[in-house]
């Protein structure tokens, strides 16, 4: 799996469950559509505001220690020569 669209722009999230509610907080479990990565974001029922966010990604999504990793402008146009790839 290659990962362009999500590192050039950004996971589509949609929502994997319904908000689980846990004392005051809230809880939304998302899901991308592209790289099956996934969001919870933990918030407060009393003011609404962010308590805690987590992502969970593939094994072969993150870069290792020590990657070159590549620049957003980078990304953009690996992700315009495979959307304009011939033959596909
Ligand atoms: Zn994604």
């Amino acid at each position: 799996m290659t990962y362009e669209e999500c590192r050039t722009l950004g996971h589509s999230w949609s929502f994997a469950s319904r908000p689980r509610k846990e004392g005051n907080i809230a809880t939304f479990d998302l899901r991308c559509a592209r790289c099956e990565a996934t969001r919870a974001d933990a918030v407060s029922l009393t003011h609404g505001g962010l308590a805690a966010r987590k992502y969970v990604y593939r094994s072969d999504y993150q870069y290792k220690k020590g990657d070159e990793v590549p620049s957003r402008d980078q990304f953009r146009l690996r992700l315009i020569a495979k959307l304009t790839k011939k033959g596909d």
